[in-house]
């Protein structure tokens, strides 16, 4: 078996980022990724600094290299599970028949968009269908957009999209919608269409033309906006014992650490709304954190060889 300083668990910006400060730091680190993440049926990446535009590929490829430079080991694979290791105080990997033990862990293993029961959505996600206008807001700015409401919150998410154009229609399951966000809507200018969203309308170019609802007639639009419902990727913390909050989210403190000893998460694993700048960011404060925790380990370690008569 196998043994690092860190075990890390998912491979994007936050586990990619993690990966690279670590191994500077001359750690011992292995990176284990099944290798889908969340943004891989986007063409292109926007809003993070000096790398706007890139395919989301190319920007991961380029994380790998960089910390397999400095030593560091990226693995494809799905880790299955992880035990504590009692004895050691280290974590045990199940990964696709391999054993990899870890000091420390870290899972960075992204989340899951649950996209509402409409026909015809998912099949467009990442497309014409999004879901985050700062990513892709500008792109398609005063494009004729709808949002696709009925969930809590879809209304304020609707006043946040009309930042890109003034051509905005909310489609909303009849009786939803509070006079509060039903004035708010009015007042700038975005339309309301309520009733039930039958499918949508595909030209023969494959680009979407429109909404068709059950009871009345097609809404004509370029693109959809949908707030997907988030589902984290967390089984492998929650089985760990890691505390959530009252919506099943594990719960970190500002480095990342979980409430059990030895065990960091950071990126959409742990919050819904990091961009991929902020994921990366997550990892490496999480990488900072984890070091410090290590050198910890290494004090102590050298205080007991001291006493021995040992030097480090
Ligand atoms: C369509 C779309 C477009 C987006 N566009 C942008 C954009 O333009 N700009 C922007 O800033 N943000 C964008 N985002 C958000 C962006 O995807 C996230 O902010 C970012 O991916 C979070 O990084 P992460 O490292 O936390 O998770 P991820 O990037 O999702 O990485 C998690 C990794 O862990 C792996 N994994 C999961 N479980 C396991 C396991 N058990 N074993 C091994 N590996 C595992 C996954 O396969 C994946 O490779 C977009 C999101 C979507 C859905």
């Amino acid at each position: 078996m196998n043994s690092y300083d860190v075990a890390i668990i998912g491979g994007g910006a936050a586990g990619l980022s993690a990966a690279l400060v670590l191994s500077r730091a001359r750690r011992t680190v292995i990176v284990v990724d099944e290798g889908s993440p969340r943004n891989a049926p986007a063409t292109h990446m926007h809003g993070y600094l000096s790398r706007d535009g890139v395919p989301p590929s190319d920007f991961l490829a380029h994380g790998r290299d960089e910390v397999v430079g400095y030593g560091g080991e990226v693995v494809a694979g799905t880790v299955a599970e992880v035990v504590a290791d009692g004895t050691t105080g280290s974590w045990l990997l199940l990964a696709d028949g391999r054993r990899i033990r870890g000091r420390r862990l870290l899972v960075t293993t992204g989340l899951r968009d649950e996209l509402p029961d409409v026909p015809g959505l998912a099949e467009r996600w990442a497309r014409d269908v999004l879901h985050c206008p700062y990513c892709h807001g500008h792109e398609v700015r005063d494009q004729r957009l709808g949002v696709v409401g009925g969930s809590p919150g879809a209304a304020r998410y609707a006043q946040i999209v009309r930042q890109w154009t003034h051509d905005l229609v909310y489609f909303t399951p009849p009786g939803l919608l509070t006079a509060a966000e039903r004035s708010g809507l009015v007042a700038r200018a975005i339309g309301i269409v309520e009733g039930t969203v039958e499918g949508l309308v595909v030209d023969d170019a494959d680009r979407l033309r429109g909404v068709r609802m059950a009871d009345g007639p097609t809404v004509p639009r370029d693109v959809l906006f949908v707030p997907p419902r988030f589902v984290p990727h967390s089984r492998l913390l929650t089985d760990l014992g890691c505390a959530v909050d009252d919506d099943g989210w594990v719960l970190v403190d500002h480095a990342g650490h979980t409430s059990v000893a030895g065990v960091w998460a950071a990126g959409n694993v742990v919050d819904p709304r990091a961009q991929v700048v902020t994921a990366a960011g997550a990892g490496s404060a999480a990488a900072i954190a984890i070091n410090a925790d290590l050198v910890d380990d290494d004090v102590r370690d050298a205080i007991d060889g001291f006493h021995h008569g040992w030097t480090a």
